[in-house]
């Protein structure tokens, strides 16, 4: 190999022979792995979101690999390797644990013409991998340790928590690029439960079109100079419609503007995501959507009440309650063991409840209301179906809410250990518990 190359290979890492950095597009490509472990299984998972087509070749692999296998995402040759096995690859990775079959790898891979990654020698490797450290956007920082994996994996951890925190300056900067739309769900509230993903793509957005139920904290680390557009209905103020809204979206990505379009929980739960990103494929912009944590179910969760719970419930429905006579006809399809999770169902609460007793629900069946979930000020309120009309009145309870119903609501008293889960602290909840008979 040393002849081969004209190089000795140690003497680059000690005397600072520079390394070329380069993105590799393997889709498609076929990709050797030689070796069926820890290490190779790491190199098949990137390999596979690269959308190679990686060929593995090891006696015995774990069972992570063995379902790629067996999904057909990976070719497994279940033997040792032998010469002939990098033929038709691009690229190949040694990957065993015998350091004598890692460098005969690399040599034949050498002698073949193809690049190959000695994972057990930094001084052997022909090849580095680099640690990669996707930044939202098609944007990716890739790391190298200098053949010292530990220092590689410190400097990416750092560059990613920069990342994470908008601490980097990621957004583009080369004006007549095309623009897109992310659609990415916000998360109940919470800065910290906003998806990592959601997070650096924050960092990477020229405009930011938020409304009222999105994590605005998520917004503190934004450049000055980041264009953000409210369209939330405030009180005294208009709302602009779904339709502005779409046109807003389309316009600022046509105008070759990186939007991300910031909605509360998930974008496709009652959140209208669905009819923006269908507004933009319709006007040929690229939109791309990002999930997020449905307040459909981190609301209860931030009370400490679970939507399902082995032997309580085995399945919950969630339902617009904008209207009681929607979300009534939803719940008489559904047995009374199936936990109710009403959203935009403040309003509606009395209409609803009597209608649920009405058809049938047993009139003791708990119900807790959570206000303003994993937010300053979080508040839950509980009772019946018979009282919590009444209790809700009484305490002045405010939309955004979630409202459960179910036997799920009576966990909450053993789930809620201080500081265990959201930030449910405020004693009207321990109050209207403690007035509780049951
Ligand atoms: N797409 C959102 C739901 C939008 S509908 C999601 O997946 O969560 C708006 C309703 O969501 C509100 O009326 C309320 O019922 C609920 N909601 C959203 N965020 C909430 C929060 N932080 N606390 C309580 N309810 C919330």
């Amino acid at each position: 190999m040393t002849a081969a190359s004209g190089l000795d290979p140690a003497a680059g890492v000690t005397a600072g022979v520079e390394r070329l950095p380069l993105f590799l597009d393997l889709r498609q490509r076929r990709v050797a792995v030689v070796g069926g472990g820890r290490v190779a299984a790491r190199k098949l998972a990137e390999l596979t979101v690269a959308g190679a087509r990686p060929l593995v070749v090891a006696p015995t692999v774990t069972p992570a690999i063995a379902e790629l296998a067996a999904a057909g995402v990976v070719e497994w040759k279940s033997r040792r390797y032998t010469r002939g096995d990098l033929e038709g690859a691009w690229l190949a990775f040694a990957a065993t644990d015998e350091p004598a079959v890692n460098r005969q790898v690399v040599a034949d891979a050498e002698a073949d013409r193809v690049w190959a990654v000695d994972c057990s020698s930094a001084t052997e490797s022909p090849a580095w991998g680099a640690l990669r450290v996707p930044a939202g956007d098609g944007v990716t920082v890739a790391v190298s340790g200098g053949g010292d994996p530990g220092r590689g994996k410190a400097l990416a951890a750092a560059v990613e928590s920069m990342l994470d925190v908008g601490e980097l300056p990621s957004r583009r900067v080369r004006e007549g690029s095309p623009g897109r739309v992310y659609l990415v769900g916000g998360g109940p509230g919470d800065p910290e439960l906003i998806t990592v993903r959601g997070r650096r793509l924050l960092a990477v957005a020229d405009v930011v079109v938020m409304d009222r139920l999105a994590p605005w904290p998520a917004l503190a680390t934004l450049a000055a100079d980041v264009e953000v557009i409210d369209v939330g209905k405030a009180p005294g103020r208009h709302a602009m419609s779904q339709e502005q809204i779409n046109d807003l979206l389309v316009h600022r990505a046509r105008a070759g503007k990186v939007v991300v379009r910031l909605k509360g929980g998930d974008p496709f739960v009652l959140g209208r995501g669905g009819e923006e990103a269908l507004a933009c494929a319709a006007a040929g912009v690229p939109v791309t959507v990002v999930p997020g944590v449905t307040s459909a179910v981190s609301v209860p969760a931030a009370a400490g009440i679970p939507v399902t719970h082995r032997g309580v419930a085995a399945s919950f429905l969630m339902v617009s309650a904008h209207t009681a006579d929607e979300a009534l006809a939803r719940a008489r399809q559904v047995s009374s063991d199936t936990t109710l999770v009403l959203l935009m169902g403040v309003k509606t609460l009395p209409a609803v409840v009597a209608g649920l007793i009405d058809s049938g629900r047993d009139p003791a069946t708990p119900v807790a209301i959570v206000e303003r979930g994993w937010q300053p000020g979080q508040r839950t309120t509980v009772g019946d179906l018979t009282d919590i009309a009444a209790r809700a009145d009484a305490a002045g309870v405010q939309s955004p809410a979630v409202v459960v119903v179910g036997d799920v609501v009576g966990l909450r008293a053993r789930l809620l250990a201080p500081d265990a889960v959201g930030s449910d602290r405020v004693p009207v909840a321990v109050a209207a518990m403690a007035g509780d008979p049951r």
